[in-house]
């Protein structure tokens, strides 16, 4: 079994990563957070997968348990829907020192770990996540919250887990698209801060697409520690955090200006990195190579690196929108080297326009 230790100022936890983890769910729970009551919460449609084991540990360990699942995904993370959790909590009297466990992917986790942070001015938040991308970066870091009609995640609070448990195992039942934007959150993670990674990516392309569990096992482990030390050195996104950001400006605007649902997170993650390297390099702070290495890692698990993508005007006026920007200056974060990155808020308008042109089909 893997533990990577999350080292914070004011609270230390441990993410267990082990094919099989979610059998031992309620031993991991009870080691941090002993009571009576506990309460698994989650998405409805991982529930019918994975909801059963999940309730049986945390019985076999003592626990009652409250169960309550919606239907979740982007359009759901929504403020009704921590009401709808609420409710369930106040009826059955859940108490302040009994755990709140999320099931589910990183709509569960932010919505899940809302409830916790916030049900009586906030209870022990436990992630179990089950998407790729929910283990190697949402479950780890304390963020949680929901969507608002004006834009997504403006409400929410920073509610660090008592502790992480994720069974790569659960991944085989997960969606190949969503695998793949696991992957490019993984590839994210390798380009900021470990080019090895990038070539273990590179090399098990096709056994971690068909869920190899021991190497997504190392894969998850490799990425959490990433996650992890950046966490630790800035928990509240004032310096390095933002580096985790790399792709999200530009994909930030594809997203927006494809309509809703036609790209998803990871896939425009994806292009966004390569758009990030078009103007990185077309500023002379990266090796153009990088891009075509870049764009090789992500053929390799099946992502795009081209797309049909929207007139240079809509786009740049989409980036302008992203919560992320500062004083109106846009702040990009850009690779220098494999494994290294830069945040800078003076690229020009022309090295975005190369970088739209390094994706454009
Ligand atoms: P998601 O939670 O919507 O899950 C994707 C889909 O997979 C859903 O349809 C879900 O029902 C299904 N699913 C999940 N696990 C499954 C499994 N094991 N088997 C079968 N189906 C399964 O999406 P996601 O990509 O995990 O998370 C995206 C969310 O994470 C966004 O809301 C984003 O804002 C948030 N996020 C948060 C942070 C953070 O630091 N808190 C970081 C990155 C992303």
């Amino acid at each position: 079994m893997a533990r990577v230790s999350v080292d914070l100022p004011h609270h230390h936890y441990e993410v267990v990563i082990e094919p099989g983890a979610l059998d031992a769910l309620g031993e991991h729970v009870r080691a941090v957070v002993p009571h009576a009551d506990c309460a698994l919460l989650g998405d409805r449609s991982v529930f019918e997968h994975h909801g059963p084991a999940a309730r049986a540990s945390l019985e076999a360990a003592g626990y009652r348990v409250v169960e309550h699942s919606v239907v979740l995904g982007e359009s759901q993370k929504t403020l009704a829907t921590a009401q709808a959790f609420y409710d369930v909590l106040l009826d059955e009297r859940l108490e302040r020192g009994a755990p709140i466990v999320a099931l589910g992917g990183g709509v569960a986790g932010d919505t899940v770990g809302f409830v916790a942070a916030t049900y009586l001015r906030g209870v022990p938040f436990v992630q179990c996540p089950t998407t790729l991308l929910a283990m190697v970066d949402s479950s780890v870091g304390g963020k949680t919250g929901v969507n608002m009609p004006q834009g997504k995640n403006l409400v929410g609070a920073f509610h660090q887990p008592s502790v992480v448990v994720a069974d790569p195992l659960v991944l085989r039942t997960l969606p190949d698209r969503e695998l793949r934007c696991g992957l490019a959150e993984c590839i994210k993670h390798a380009v900021i801060r470990d080019a090895s990674l990038l070539d273990f990516i590179e090399r098990h392309a096709g056994a971690l697409l068909a869920c190899d569990a021991d190497l997504l096992a190392e894969l998850v482990h490799r990425n959490v520690e990433i996650k992890a030390r950046v966490v630790a050195l800035d928990e509240r996104e004032t310096g390095v955090r933002a580096h985790l950001n790399l792709g999200h400006t530009f994909g930030h605007a594809l997203e927006v200006t494809s309509g809703y649902g036609v790209l998803l997170h990871g896939e425009a993650v994806g292009l966004g990195m390569i758009a990030a390297v078009g103007a990185a390099a077309h500023m002379g702070l990266c090796d153009p190579a990088l891009g075509d290495r870049l764009a090789a890692v992500l053929q390799a698990v099946g992502l795009s690196v081209r797309a049909p993508i929207a007139g240079d005007a809509e786009l740049d006026a989409a980036m302008r929108l992203d919560k992320k920007v500062r004083d109106a200056r846009i702040r990009f974060v850009l690779p220098t080297a494999l494994g290294q990155v830069e945040i800078r808020a003076d690229v020009p308008a022309e090295a975005v326009a190369a970088g739209w042109r390094a994706i454009r089909d």
